[in-house]
C-alpha cells in the first residue's frame, strides 16, 4: 500500500470566532468588530461538570457538579439566567442588552452562545464559551466576552454592567471569599479598581469540605478587570444599572454581583470585556489540611502577574507565613508576612502578587510559623508556567 501525502491543510475558519458570521477576505469582522485572531476557536459547550442554558433574549445561567459523579446543582439562581441581566450606559440611558436592536439573533453556533445588538452607531456582541477553570483546569467554567464597537465618527463613553444572581444549590444568600478580606463576606461591598483578582462563593465554610465553590475571575489570564465590583442584594430580574445600596447592608437570603466596565471608545474602536464564571478549587480539598488552604491559577504565562491566596485557620497572634518558591519567582510582597489576626473572623487571609519568568512546573510552598518559630503546618500548590 502506498501512502499518499495528505493535502496541505488550510484550516483557517472563514467564520468569525466571536459571532460566527462569515468573515470577508481580510480585516476584522464586519458584524461584531472582532479582530480575526482575537479569540480562540471554541470547543463543545457542555462538559461533565457544567450545563449552560440560555433564553432567546441572550440571558444565560449555569448548573454544575463539583464532584465528577455528584448531582447537577444550580450555580446561578435561574438555570437559564432569567434573573441575571446585562445593561449598558449610553448617555443618559441604561437599556438592557436585549432591549437594543438585534443584529444577529442569540444562538449556539459551533460551541459558542453568541448574539449581536446595536444602538445607533454602537454595536455590542456577547459570546459565552466553555473553558478550563483557572483554579481547576477542567472544563467547568464559562468565559463571558462582550465586544463593544464604536462605529460612529466621534469618541464615546459607554458603560457595561453584568449582574449575576449568584447561588449554590438552594442557598441564594451564599457568603463570599474575597482575597484581602479576613473572614467571609456576608454584607454588601463595593470595590473600585483594582478589583480583587477573583471572588469565590462557597457552600460551607469548612476548608476541607466546602461543597461547591463558585469562582468568578476578574483579573488574570484572559479576564479584563472591571472598573468596579459590587456585591449586594439581588436587584430583581429587571434590576437597574446601579443597584448598590451602600456598604455593610445585609443581603438576607439573596446575593448578586455586579461587574462594571467604563469604556471610552475612539471612532472605530472595539473593546473587549471578559470575565469567567464557573467552579473553583482550593488546595485543602485534596490535602485535607484544616489549618491552611491555598488558591492559585494552575496555568500562567511566563512573566504574567498572578495571585496566590491563602487562608489560615486558628493561628495565634504573632504567627507568620513564609512563601517558598523557585528562584525565577518574583514577588511584589514580602515573602514572609505577619498573619493579621482578627478574633471575630473564622480565618486570616494571606496573599502574594507574583510572577514567574521561567517556564515549567513550579512548586509554591507556604509555611505557617507559630509565635515561637515552630512550623505549625505547610501547604504546597503547583503552577504550570507556559506560553499560551
Ligand atoms: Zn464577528
Amino acid at each position: 500500500m502506498t501512502k499518499t501525502a495528505s493535502p496541505p491543510r488550510s484550516r483557517r475558519s472563514t467564520l468569525c470566532p466571536f459571532c460566527r458570521e462569515r468573515l470577508g477576505e481580510e480585516g476584522d469582522c464586519q458584524t461584531c468588530g472582532a479582530a480575526r485572531d482575537l479569540v480562540p476557536e471554541p470547543g463543545p459547550i457542555k462538559s461533565q461538570r457544567i450545563r449552560l442554558e440560555h433564553q432567546a433574549c441572550g440571558r444565560f445561567g449555569l448548573r454544575g457538579r463539583h464532584t465528577p459523579t455528584g448531582d447537577l446543582i444550580r450555580l446561578t439562581y435561574s438555570s437559564d439566567g432569567g434573573t441575571n441581566n446585562t445593561r449598558l450606559r449610553i448617555g443618559q440611558r441604561t437599556p438592557l442588552l436585549e432591549e437594543l436592536d438585534s443584529v444577529l439573533p442569540v444562538k449556539v453556533r459551533r460551541g459558542a452562545l453568541s448574539g449581536v445588538w446595536e444602538s445607533g452607531r454602537l454595536r455590542v456582541a456577547q459570546r459565552v464559551t466553555l473553558v478550563g477553570g483557572p483554579t481547576t483546569q477542567v472544563p467547568d467554567t464559562l468565559r463571558v466576552d462582550y465586544l463593544v464597537w464604536n462605529r460612529g465618527r466621534g469618541r464615546r463613553k459607554v458603560g457595561l454592567r453584568a449582574m449575576v444572581d449568584t447561588l449554590i444549590g438552594s442557598n441564594d444568600g451564599v457568603p463570599f471569599l474575597v482575597p484581602g478580606r479576613q473572614g467571609l463576606v456576608h454584607l454588601s461591598e463595593d470595590y473600585l479598581a483594582p478589583v480583587p483578582p477573583y471572588i469565590q462563593a462557597i457552600e460551607r465554610p469548612d476548608p476541607t469540605d466546602p461543597g461547591a465553590i463558585v469562582h468568578l475571575t476578574l483579573r488574570g489570564g484572559e479576564a479584563t478587570p472591571p472598573d468596579r465590583l459590587v456585591i449586594d442584594h439581588w436587584p430583581g430580574s429587571q434590576g437597574s444599572y446601579e443597584f448598590f445600596r451602600g456598604k455593610g447592608k445585609s443581603w438576607g437570603r439573596d446575593s448578586a454581583v455586579g461587574l462594571y466596565w467604563d469604556l471610552e471608545l475612539a471612532p472605530g474602536e472595539v473593546r473587549r470585556c471578559t470575565y469567567l464564571y464557573g467552579l473553583g478549587g482550593m488546595s485543602s480539598l485534596a490535602s485535607g489540611n484544616a489549618r491552611m488552604s491555598l488558591t492559585v491559577p494552575k496555568v500562567v504565562a511566563p512573566g504574567e502577574p498572578f495571585f496566590l491566596a491563602g487562608r489560615v485557620f486558628g493561628a495565634a497572634r504573632g504567627s507568620r507565613v513564609r512563601l517558598e518558591g523557585p528562584a525565577s519567582l518574583s514577588s511584589e510582597d514580602a515573602l514572609e508576612q505577619v498573619v493579621e489576626i482578627d478574633e471575630s473572623a473564622a480565618f486570616a487571609f494571606v496573599g502574594w502578587d507574583l510572577s514567574c519568568s521561567k517556564s515549567g512546573k513550579k512548586s509554591l510552598r507556604v509555611v505557617l510559623l507559630g509565635p515561637d518559630d515552630s512550623e505549625e503546618t505547610t501547604e504546597t500548590v503547583s503552577v504550570s508556567v507556559k506560553k499560551r
